[in-house]
Formats: structure tokens, sequence, C-alpha cells
């Protein structure tokens, strides 16, 4: 195997080396969908250390929303940088955690809010539940089939999809209970989720004993499948009839993916909590938890927090994400993203009308579903596979999600300047066609 590569002046290390040093030294369970190391990246272009570029269709799976390396951002940490990296904000915190809490309390669609930090968005999760077990005086929590939500054990429980976040990692929490999503596509629709919820309050949970539903607007990793319209509005309604906090898990869909800060806000719903992460910081381990003021405040001091909750270079980072949003219009430009994108895949779908089963998203969250014989109980997985190892090598990261392995998503930077966008849509247009042999 080829170890060095001749790039520029220099040797340096390819891929597949680092790759074989990795798997040595790095535990399988940790596995990487792309054996590409990436050696820089600007906006929606990616180098490797072999000096190939790609087009970034993955944006570091929805993180990146402000694109790589924004000045702006990076500036903003560089300067935290210069002044301190760490004190502990359960220590002597600093003005950047109260600032990013107020701009967040501004635009989240709940009123009367409060927030806190934490790391990753597996702890946003795990600490709104914790907040609402602790708020209602409640066990019970509710969440959905092909859902997700981390991988801490609570939310390993919260999560609807077994292989691989799930299987042998039990045993889970107790109280935790699943209903179907209401997926249109895979036949689901809101009535049966809803006929789901009420049969088990009566066979499995009384709802008087339910601290929270826990729902994404959009699945992310299940698969890209939206709440139906109204679908969230009933969740709402349920909540309130029986004291239940909606606690709603914007952590991919957030920071204007869907065309909006936060898909909540298409609902017109007012969620009890939501979580924040991924897209906050542009990069930088930070996560939040903003809901109700009386719910936030139910737990004691000391009993949320941790060591690196809100550092402070995440704070500096989601500060300067956030003023660029607002700047760069990134909610509009969400919108004319996903037009485009979707306008590119309802032509491969017209094309390839057997293979691609359903397009659907919202704003940039888009994402195209491959079966066989245009028949959704025949997920085409390998399909999906090959089309993203076929675009990498011609140098367009694209991921997949689903419960059944079939979906192909795309989350580029919010930011993707227009060649950029339509190169790497030319680069799908080609994979698919060599991967399904036309
Ligand atoms: N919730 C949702 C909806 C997510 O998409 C993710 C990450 N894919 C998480 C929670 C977990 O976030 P993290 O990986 O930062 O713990």
């Amino acid at each position: 195997k080829l170890n060095y590569l001749h790039h520029g002046m220099v040797w340096v290390m390819t891929n597949s080396a680092w790759q074989t040093r990795k798997e040595a030294v790095i535990a399988r369970g940790m596995g990487n969908i792309f054996p590409i190391y990436t050696d820089r990246a600007l906006n929606a272009e990616v180098w490797d250390v072999e000096g190939k570029r790609y087009i970034d269709f993955a944006a570091g799976i929805a993180v990146v929303n402000t694109g790589h390396c924004h000045p702006e951002v990076i500036g903003a940490v560089k300067k935290q940088l210069d002044d301190f990296s760490h004190s502990c904000v359960m220590v002597t915190p600093y003005a950047s955690a109260v600032e990013l809490a107020e701009k967040l309390l501004e635009i989240v669609p709940i009123r009367d809010a409060k927030a806190m930090f934490v790391s990753t968005g597996a702890e946003a999760v795990e600490n709104a539940v914790k907040i609402a077990r602790v708020a209602t005086g409640r066990p019970g929590v509710v969440a959905f089939s092909g859902g997700f939500h981390g991988r801490t054990n609570l939310c390993m429980g919260l999560t609807g999809k077994v292989v691989p976040y799930k299987k042998g990692f039990g045993p889970f929490t107790p109280e935790i209970y699943h209903v179907p999503f209401p997926a249109e596509y895979l036949g689901v629709g809101s009535a049966d989720s809803l006929a789901a919820l009420d049969q088990l309050f009566k066979s499995d949970i009384e709802p008087d004993c339910v601290a929270a539903i826990v729902v994404e607007p959009i699945q992310g990793e299940g698969g890209f499948y939206p709440a139906p319209d109204g679908f969230l509005a009933e969740l709402r309604a349920v909540c309130d009839q029986y004291g239940i906090l909606l606690i709603v898990d914007e952590i991919q869909t957030g920071f204007g993916r869907t065309g909006r800060m936060f898909a909540s806000e298409s609902e017109g719903i007012e969620p009890d909590i939501i979580t924040l992460a991924k897209g906050i910081a542009g990069g930088f381990p930070i996560a939040a938890v903003v809901g109700k003021a009386a719910v936030m405040d139910a737990p004691d001091p000391g009993g949320l927090g941790g060591t690196y909750a809100g550092s402070p270079l995440g704070c500096a980072a989601g500060l300067a994400v956030l003023e660029v949003i607002d700047k760069e219009s990134l909610c509009e430009r969400s919108a004319e993203v996903g037009r485009r994108l979707m306008d590119a895949l309802h032509r491969l779908q017209a094309r390839y009308p057997d293979r691609v089963g359903d397009v659907r998203g919202r704003g940039a969250m888009v994402a195209m579903e491959l079966v066989r014989g245009g028949d959704v109980h025949q997920p085409d997985a390998e399909l999906t596979k090959e089309l993203s190892v076929r675009a990498a090598e011609m140098g367009l990261i694209l991921i997949s999600c689903g419960v059944r392995g079939n979906v192909i998503r795309i989350l580029a930077p919010l930011t993707i300047p227009f060649e950029h966008l339509d190169e790497g849509i030319a680069i799908l247009e080609k994979a698919f066609a060599e991967s399904v042999g036309a």
C-alpha cells in the first residue's frame, strides 16, 4: 500500500495510511464514514491530507451552518483565546455566557425563558429530561421510534433506532416509552401516532406519571422525516391536557437549517423546552437547553452544569454565529439553498423514478429516499452507500441517514457559494448515474 504521496513540495501521509494507523489505535465503535483525513476547510470546501478538494454537503453534520472557518467566528474565538480559555462557568463565570443566554432568549420560540449550557447535544437532551423530571415530579418520558437524541445512557434509551446506537449497550434507564413517529412516506400519519400515544397512556403509563414528550420537529438521523403539519400542535395539546412538558430537540434543525431560526417556528407552537447544539457555535463544542423560566429554575443550584459547560470558546463562537446568521440573512439563504437542492433532487427523481422514492426537505435540510422499483417497502441501502462512496471519489462529501440506511441527506453550509452548490449538484447527478449504471 502506498503510504506517502508527493504533494506540492513535500511527501505527505496518504488517507489510507492514516486510516490504517487509526484502526490500530482508535476503537472500532468510533467508525468513520469516509477514509478521508481533513487537512483544512473553508466555507463549503474541504481539502484532505493528499491535497484533494471536496465540496461539503455535510457541514460536519449540520454544524458549520455558517461555513467552515467563518472569519468572524474564528476571529471571536482567537480573541477569547488571548484572554482566557477556561475558568469554569460555575467557579468564576464570564460575560459571554450571560450574553449568549440573553441572545438565545431573544430568538427562541419560547416566552419568559431561561437557558443553561453544556458541551454536547446528548448532554442537552439529558439535562432537558432532568429538568422536566424535577419540574413535574414525574418519572416518565415518551419519545419516538426512529428518533435520535445522543449516545449517553439516557439518550440511547430515548433513541428509537437499535443498530448501531443501542445494540448491546443496555440496560437503559427505566420509564422511557416509545410511540411511532408520523413518517408519512412510510405510511404512518399523525392520527396513527396520536392513537399510539393514547394507547400507551392506557396500557403502559398513566399520563399523570409522564414528565415529558421528546420530539424532533424533523427526524434527523432517523431519515429526515418531517413531523406532518399540525402534529406538533397536537402534541402540544396533549401535553397541555395532562401537564406534560413538550421538549423539542432542535439540535439538528436549529440555527437557520430549515429556513427559519428554529423548525418549531414553522409549526407555530411554543415548546416548554428546546435543546440546541451543532449549529449553535459553528464547530466549537457548546450546547444549550432553553425553556420556560419556571421549568428551568426547578433544579437546585449545583444540580446542573459541568466542568466545561458553556466554555468561553463556545460562548464566543456562539455569539459570533448569531451575528453572522443575522448579518448574512442566513435563514433566507437557507431557504434559497434548499430550493435549488430540492429542484436538483426532483430532477433526479424524474429521471430515476424507480430509484428515488421520495424527495423531501425544509430549507437547507434536504433528503432523497432510495428504493428499488419505486417501492417504499424496498429500501436500497446498497445504492445509498455506493452513491456516497462514488460522490466522495468525485469530490463531494455526501452522507446518508435513515433507520433503513437508504436516505441521502444534504446539509450544506448555509453560506455555500452558489457556484459550489451547482458544482456539488453536478457531481451528485454524475455519481448517481454511475451508481445505477445509467
Ligand atoms: N439530537 C439530535 C436531533 C441530533 O441530531 C444529535 C446528533 N446527531 C444529538 C441529539 C446528539 O448530539 P451530540 O452528538 O452532540 O451529542
